[in-house]
């Protein structure tokens, strides 16, 4: 070869390594005609590969599941390749974005995982406002990005969790009450189906209604997501009252007093009724400068009982809400969705002996009921969204927490049970991110009038039932 024409090789290959990622290694087919073949936009990991644990722990160490590959997707080029791949080898796919799925369905036992968590670039356009933004960022991230441009999207605390699952699903937190729901602020999607095919929502309206609380992992991958964003507050409030070693019965009429108190809380705030054992600690936040004389009357009622009183905070919006970031290393955990609740008389009835298994219960077990109502009730928003829980002002979450793979059974069953007593006390409606992979006729818990038409977009663009988990929508 001519030095010149070598010269122009090395450069050649140079070049051309500098263009793939660092760890490209291709697969190559010779051992197993079937093996999936690695590219710049996309890098398949086998059981045996280094790297594969990484890829498949999800937040939720209860989950054992193992995918028989991982596709751990750079780009959406990288999306639909794994699909065509999983297509030609029959996989299953789990989509993994932020991997919080409380029951993991973002992971399976031996298909095809999808990892789109290194996909999660953010861009802000100053002219429209919007936020452009990958599926695996997660929540911290967003907020702190936002912040620089003075602005958010109404979206959950928890900084670990994926933008995409928690949208897809609905999404609510401390700022939902006057911003609405996070997919309330979606404008648009671009997808990838079940056969590989690429889809923007702005051609397709009913896809965009399907992604706003019924498109967790039911009939496409999304691939970028674009929200209108809002003006972050310039504070953010909170409050805290412990009450110590109640008995079931106080316990339920403190939850009587707070239902009863939070009919008048604004819209700029938040609140919580949490049972952990025989204690309940309520807790309050606000994104107003001043608190309202409404709010002021509320704080005054819950310091009335309280056993101990913590002192107020007003914090700058972002630590403000970074104080609520929680934990980001996996953990063992069984939560649940606990039902939406329209007032007290829903769980009047329940609500003392779910308190005596949770004080009696071996493991730490919590309910916490949450606040909705406020914008969310919004009804002109009913027709825009497949989420169709609006007309209830509180959630309801039941979480058990533990140590030891062996305390599994355990946690199971003390949630089986509670959840069984909701069931028949006719708790019927509960979130869809909030899954429990138990539940009897979830297709209608999570979905309501709105899976029919769930189902439409399942056959529309997975006719296959190629993405799929234990409760994604049905063909
Ligand atoms: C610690 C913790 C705190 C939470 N806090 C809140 C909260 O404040 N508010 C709230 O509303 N919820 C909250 N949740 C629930 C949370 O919204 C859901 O678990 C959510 O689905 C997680 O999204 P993810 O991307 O992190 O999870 P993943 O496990 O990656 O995915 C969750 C689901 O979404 C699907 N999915 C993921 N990515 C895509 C995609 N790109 N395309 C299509 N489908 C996809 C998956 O199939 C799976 O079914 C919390 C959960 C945890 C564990």
């Amino acid at each position: 070869m001519p030095t010149t024409t070598r010269r122009q090789f090395l450069l050649d290959t140079l070049v051309l390594a500098a263009s793939f990622p660092a760890f490209y290694s291709p697969l190559t087919a010779k051992a197993d005609s079937n093996a999936p073949i690695s590219s710049r936009n996309v890098r398949f990991l086998l059981r045996n590969d280094a790297d594969y644990a990484k890829h498949r722990q999800i937040f939720n160490k209860r989950i054992t599941a193992m995918p028989k590959i991982i596709a751990v997707c750079i780009n959406e080029k990288g999306v639909q390749e794994a699909v065509t791949y999983a297509q030609t080898a029959k996989l299953p796919v789990a989509i993994k974005s932020g991997g919080h799925s409380f029951e993991g369905f973002s992971t399976n036992d031996g298909g095809l995982m999808l990892d789109l968590s290194g996909m999660n670039k953010p861009k802000y356009n100053k002219t429209t406002k919007r936020l452009t933004i990958q599926p695996g960022a997660k929540l911290g991230k967003v907020y702190e990005y936002l912040h620089q441009y003075g602005r958010l999207i109404p979206a959950g605390s928890c900084a670990g969790v994926g933008v995409a699952g928690l949208t897809l699903g609905g999404g609510y937190g401390f700022f939902a009450r006057q911003l609405g729901l996070t997919c309330d602020s979606l404008q648009r999607v671009r997808m990838v189906d079940g056969k590989g095919q690429l889809h923007d929502s702005n051609n397709n309206p009913e896809l965009l209604w399907g992604c706003k609380g019924g498109g967790n992992g039911n009939f496409g991958i999304i691939t970028e997501l674009e929200f209108n964003t809002h003006p972050a507050p310039s504070y953010f409030s909170s409050y805290r009252y412990k009450y110590r070693n109640l008995t079931p019965s106080s316990a339920t009429q403190l939850a009587e007093r707070w239902f009863d108190w939070m009919k008048t809380l604004p819209n700029t705030a938040y609140s919580s009724w949490v049972l952990n054992g025989k204690h309940v600690t309520v807790i309050v936040t606000d994104t107003s400068n001043t608190a309202s004389t409404s709010l002021k009357t509320i704080l005054a009622k819950l310091k009335a009982g309280a056993t101990e009183t913590l002192t107020p905070r007003k914090d700058a919006f972002l630590p403000g809400i970074q104080r609520y970031k929680g934990g980001v290393d996996p953990m063992y955990f069984k939560n649940v969705s606990a039902g939406y609740y329209r007032d007290f008389t829903d769980i009047k009835t329940l609500l003392p002996t779910i308190c005596k298994q949770i004080a009696a219960a071996k493991l730490t077990t919590i309910l916490q009921i949450n606040t909705l109502g406020g914008a969310i009730n919004n009804p002109t928003l009913e027709a825009t969204a497949a989420y169709p829980h609006r007309a209830f002002g509180y959630l309801g979450e039941l979480q058990t927490y533990y140590d030891k793979a062996t305390q599994t059974n355990m946690a199971e069953h003390i949630v089986r049970d509670i959840q069984g007593m909701l069931t028949a006390g006719g708790i019927k409606a509960h979130y869809r991110n909030y899954p429990d992979v138990e539940l009897p006729n979830w297709e209608a818990a999570y979905y309501g009038n709105s899976y029919p038409r769930l189902q439409a977009l399942k056959r529309q663009f997975d006719p296959d039932n190629l993405i799929r988990h234990p409760q994604s929508v049905k063909l």
